[in-house]
């Protein structure tokens, strides 16, 4: 199925741009999520946290609830959830992963920050979107896994999918006032990571540690690691193929170490646009909670002189599988997406846990994506709420069979 089509200037509603907005984070503890309370925190008279959620780090949420006094908080950890609740924080505790759902579809909320890591964040935004929020979104594992089902409710609720991932917010910036028909390509750019100029043939003895070292991007492990693989990017580009309504086959990926230029868009009369900056998550995530509005704060101001020179490289696909593995799966559709996701996500943890190595991690990626049956193609409908729960249910069960499938064999540990 192709992506739906997006009107990319999309105005918020009569009378949104002068609103106080409630936000509820879904993430606070991480580095999303620290992010946004800092640009919560520059802008009182425009942002109220109303709800935050996490899934274990109590001590900080503690002092973020102390701080920005939500009415609610979910705790994914249940132990972690009593823990905070006998503490006494002032505002109602929700726990486990039915906490955060519960949490979601209150209506105490005007804007929904997706910051949770991985297809954890996949049911609350589901339960935000089918209550028509807007909704911010970091998380792209959510998009990547649903992004089919996600796309056509979110048109159905009027939610507004806004990224903060700041390759697309830079994109979104480019296509305001813009026409999908006018895009010949996107071109997503990429640092390369911190293995970039690494020989292949020393691939299979980097550590955690040297991978956790990002060079440009301060971010959460996860990613992090996603970054110096590549699948960050392949992830990235489903994602732009589900926000924009875009094909795959208009979607490239170009390399750019300096992380300036954060991604361009080339239209039809050859004219390209780009949108540049520092590299500082505010400024995304700022975008998305005020957008259409600027607002009127800066953070570091880009120097182009002392920038320069700005560099760009193909990526070599031979080092990094994944970008290709990634884009095959978005390319067969239906729930590969959902596997190569899940497979990822799991041998992300073994490799972070030093039980794989780096080099396995695309090894276990392709093993899992060869596994499903044919049906594993079919696209994922979301017409009606029996489409809806059965969709569900094989993302859950192709989620789950590919998480297997990779512990089973990292296991059995496969010789690079
Ligand atoms: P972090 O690891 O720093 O933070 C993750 C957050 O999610 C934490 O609040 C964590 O809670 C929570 N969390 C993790 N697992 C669960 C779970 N099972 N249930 C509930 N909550 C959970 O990640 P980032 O902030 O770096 O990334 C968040 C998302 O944003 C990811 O999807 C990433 O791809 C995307 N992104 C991040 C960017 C960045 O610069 N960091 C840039 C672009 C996109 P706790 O701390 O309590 O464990």
């Amino acid at each position: 199925m192709q992506p739906s089509q997006t009107q990319y200037s999309k105005p918020r509603k009569a009378g949104d741009t002068d609103t106080h907005v409630r936000i509820a984070l879904f993430g606070s503890t991480g580095s999303i999520g620290v992010n946004t309370l800092d640009v919560v925190r520059r802008h009182p008279e425009r942002f109220e946290i109303t709800a935050l959620a996490a899934n274990r780090n109590i001590e900080i949420l503690a002092r973020q609830i102390a701080e920005f006094q939500p009415k609610a908080v979910a705790v994914a950890n249940t132990d972690a959830a009593t823990e905070l609740a006998l503490c006494k924080p002032g505002c109602e505790v929700l726990s486990g992963e039915e906490g955060l759902r519960e949490l979601a579809s209150r209506d105490i909320y005007d804007t929904f920050v997706g910051a949770l890591t991985g297809f954890a964040g996949f049911a609350p935004t589901l339960e935000a979107i089918q209550r028509g929020k807007r909704i911010a979104l970091a998380n792209k594992e959510t998009l990547v896994v649903a992004g089919e089902l996600l796309t056509a409710l979110a048109g159905r609720t009027g939610s507004d999918l806004i990224p903060i991932d700041s390759e697309h917010s830079a994109i979104h910036q480019c296509l305001v006032g813009e026409s999908p028909e006018s895009i010949r390509r996107i071109i997503l750019t990429a640092s390369g990571g911190p293995f970039r100029t690494l020989p292949k043939e020393l691939f299979a003895g980097i550590t955690p540690d040297a991978a956790l070292k990002h060079p440009k991007w301060k971010m959460g492990r996860k990613i992090t690691i996603d970054s110096a693989t590549l699948l960050n990017k392949g992830l990235e580009i489903i994602e732009a193929k589900w926000l924009f309504g875009i094909p795959l086959s208009k979607i490239e990926v170009v390399i750019h170490p300096q992380s300036i230029v954060h991604s361009f868009v080339e239209f039809v009369d050859g004219s390209v646009k780009a949108q540049l900056g520092m590299p500082d998550m505010r400024l995304p995530i700022q975008y998305a909670l005020a957008s259409p509005e600027r607002l009127d704060q800066t953070y570091d101001l880009l120097n182009l002189v002392s920038s320069s020179p700005l560099e760009f490289f193909a990526p070599e696909l031979d080092k990094f599988p994944c970008l290709a593995l990634a884009r095959e799966a978005g390319e067969r559709g239906g729930l590969y997406p959902c596997i190569l996701n899940a497979a990822n996500e799991e041998a992300v943890a073994q490799f972070l846990e030093g039980r794989i190595a780096f080099t396995e991690i695309p090894i276990l990626i392709r093993s899992a994506m060869e596994a499903p049956s044919a049906e594993a193609s079919e696209s994922i409908e979301a017409c009606t709420e029996m489409e809806i729960t059965q969709s569900l249910e094989r993302i859950r069960i192709a989620d789950t069979a590919a998480r297997d499938m990779v512990q089973h064999h990292a296991g059995s540990r496969i010789t690079v």
